[in-house]
């Protein structure tokens, strides 16, 4: 019987692996589960030597399962990999880069053991950023909490975090293509725990986000939950009408006083483009929601699984 499964997406990780798995043993001799810890290692298409750092792990180590997907899917396709593959009662999900420390899983762990939660999540505490940084990060945070109606993300809360077997299932039922995972383990719900953290620097190698793929991730978040942007697009347009009314009834009441003065070139422009401006957001913005529902339409697995490596005497231990 697995006890704790740990899964890692890994990207071009190779610098760090091998520390990861010696602290990941340790902790889970510390928690006592040492012969019933799985570590679930998904290279996402590594283009480094990340794929034969794990093979090597894996060959001298039966807990550690290598799933090589068949190229770079990204990181949520990957956690949804490692999460499908993993067998244990608790699961852990965590970065490779050591951003998240695994020394924390030990009170993350005892914490889902010891009370009533089902899921506990780490949270990063932002004390050490740069104002600037930290600013942008609990604006964002607000803006795509205002957005969405049915989950609240929190501030600081990333993807590490362990939960029960029930809440994994619940979020393995989830049919979805497109993952926005930190939203939808909020939306399956079930009583939550938070432990904090501080943040640390990147074991080794570079951050794969860019600026760009940070913000379609938000919209991905934003879009991802609800149809609430399509409601304020309504709202917009409806403001739109009421002041083109109240604009006609001003004009109105200046043609019975004072008959036809002047042409109203820069008027007719203004509203011209003002009201394509607000029809080409609308297109747009109902277009990201055409664009999805194409997405999830064409049923496309998230990601292909290459190979599936195990050490020798790691053969198939059968489910559960
Ligand atoms: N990752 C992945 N596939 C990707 C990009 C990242 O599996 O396409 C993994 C990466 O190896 C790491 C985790 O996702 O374990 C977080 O990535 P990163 O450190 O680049 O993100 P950040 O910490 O900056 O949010
Ligand atoms: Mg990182």
């Amino acid at each position: 019987m697995t006890a704790l499964s740990v899964v890692v997406p890994c990207f071009n990780e190779q610098g760090t692996l091998t520390e990861l798995h010696a602290r990941l043993g340790d902790v889970a001799r510390e928690l006592g589960v040492a012969d019933s810890l799985e570590i679930v290692l998904v290279d996402d298409g590594s283009t480094d030597d990340t794929l034969q750092v794990a093979r090597a792990l894996a060959a001298q180590d039966p807990r550690v399962v290598v799933l090589r997907l068949s190229r770079n899917f990204g990181k949520e396709a990957a956690m949804l990999a490692g999460l499908r593959h993993a067998r244990g009662e608790s699961i852990a999900i965590m970065d490779a880069d050591l951003q998240h420390p695994p020394e924390l899983l030990t009170s993350m762990y005892t914490l889902l053991r010891t009370t009533e939660v089902e899921q506990v999540v780490a949270r990063r505490d932002r004390a050490d950023d740069p104002f600037v940084r930290s600013q942008l990060s609990r604006l964002y945070y607000r803006l795509v909490n205002g957005l969405i109606e049915t989950v609240r993300i929190q501030d600081g809360v990333g993807d590490f975090r362990v939960t029960s077997r029930p809440v994994l299932d619940a979020l393995l039922a989830l049919p979805e293509r497109n993952r926005f995972s930190k939203g939808l383990f909020s939306w399956v719900g079930f009583p939550t725990g938070t432990v904090s953290y501080r943040n640390v620097q990147r074991g080794s190698g570079r951050s794969g986000w860019t600026l760009r793929s940070l913000l379609n991730y938000g919209i991905d978040g934003a879009l991802a939950f609800n149809t609430r942007p399509l409601r304020l697009l309504m709202h917009l347009g409806g403001w739109a009408v009421l002041a083109a009314l109240g604009y006609l009834l001003w004009l109105l009441v200046g043609y019975l006083l004072h008959g036809v003065t002047q042409p109203g070139y820069i008027t007719t422009i203004a509203v011209i483009t003002g009201l394509s401006g607000v029809q080409l957001l609308a297109v747009g913005v109902m277009g990201e929601y055409v664009g999805r529902i194409y997405q999830e339409v064409k049923a496309r697995p998230s990601y292909l699984v290459h190979e599936v490596i195990r050490g020798e005497e790691g053969q198939d231990p059968g489910p559960g």
